[in-house]
């Protein structure tokens, strides 16, 4: 397994309930790094480009809705295997379906309110880094 980067949100959901820190320790503990991490509130604009892919989906409108609720926070995660890893620490998208022990079976107050985003490919999380970061602010 090589040394990969991927791409992580904690959701408003998870600001709101004060949870970064107790997210971030579980991303540490499975071996990910955060080697660039900034707090912003969402525009319309960047959450709609975000998720452009889920454009058509029912649930769009309201999840943009739930993206600019409030802040979040934005991180670059380094580790073996990172994108991999990183799902499978977050676990399911329904937390009803999380295996127990995962981030959003935990914290995860709904499908939509799911506490945390992350890159499903190598070739997501790239493009997702470079829609958040500048390469001078990411320090591996
Ligand atoms: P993410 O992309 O946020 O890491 P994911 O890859 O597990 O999550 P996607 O299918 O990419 O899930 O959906 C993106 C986000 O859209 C989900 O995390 C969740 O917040 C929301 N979402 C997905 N499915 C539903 C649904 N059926 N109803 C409401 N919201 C949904
Ligand atoms: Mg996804």
């Amino acid at each position: 397994m090589a040394t990969e980067r991927t791409f992580s949100i904690i959701k408003p959901d998870a600001t709101r309930r004060n949870l970064v820190g107790k997210i971030t320790a579980r991303l540490e503990e499975a071996g990910l790094r955060v080697i660039a991490q900034r707090r912003i509130h969402m525009t319309q604009t960047q959450a709609e480009a975000f998720y452009g892919v889920h454009r058509e989906r029912p649930f769009f409108r309201d999840l943009v809705t739930f993206m600019t609720s409030g802040p979040v926070v934005v991180q670059v995660l380094e580790g073996e295997d990172a994108v991999a890893k990183n799902r499978a620490v977050m676990g399911a998208t329904d937390p009803k379906k999380a295996e127990p022990g995962t981030i959003r079976a935990e914290f995860a107050e709904s499908i939509e309110a799911n506490s945390v985003h992350g890159s499903d490919s190598a070739e997501n999380a790239a493009a997702e880094i470079a829609f958040f970061f500048a390469g001078v602010d990411i320090v591996g």
